[in-house]
């Protein structure tokens, strides 16, 4: 029988975590390379077989990062003045970043639907950023979404087969 693309995230995980782990140290350290056209393939690859609404595992448990621009274009979509929108939903970090205050989320519905979807932020939009930049250069992260995103963990597992 098939597994759901969650069953199978939670069987892989135990029995691969650690040598995907050891993969992206090679990637990061350049001993091992995948091409970035090859890794937007998988990327491709995976999303088509999977549904997100299934999942939202990175709304529940990440708090997205939020850009200038993002607070502009929410806060005028939710027709409050971008300063009230800051101080209700987002948290500033030692560096000036800007993040949910909440997780999971406070726009995410209980179908999984994100309530801003067409104006959400573009961390949002570009997660779990295996479709844009270098893979190389983004290997910790990637690293990090293992246990978060199992479409980020199928990609990094079909790249190191
Ligand atoms: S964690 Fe990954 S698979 Fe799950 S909803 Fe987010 S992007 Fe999709
Ligand atoms: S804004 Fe939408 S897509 Fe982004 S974390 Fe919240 S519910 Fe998810």
């Amino acid at each position: 029988m098939k597994l759901h693309f969650l069953e199978r995230w939670e069987r892989d995980q135990k029995e691969l975590v650690e040598k995907l782990e050891l993969f992206l140290d090679h990637i990061r350290s350049g001993k091992i390379s995948r091409s970035d056209h090859l890794v937007r393939q998988k990327h491709d690859e995976v999303f088509a077989e999977i549904d997100c609404l299934d999942c939202a595992n990175c709304c529940k448990t990440t708090p997205a990062l939020v850009t200038g621009p993002d607070v502009k274009r929410i806060a005028k979509y939710l027709k409050i003045p971008p300063r009230i929108f800051k101080k209700r939903y987002l948290l500033e970090d030692l560096n000036g970043e800007l993040s949910f205050r909440q997780v999971p989320c406070v726009f995410l519905e209980e179908d999984n639907k994100c309530s801003i979807y067409e104006v959400r932020p573009e961390s949002c939009r570009d997660y779990p950023h295996t479709d844009t930049g270098s893979f190389r250069k983004r290997a910790r992260l990637h690293q990090a979404n293992l246990s978060v995103c199992p479409a980020a963990f199928e990609i990094v597992k079909r790249l190191h087969q």
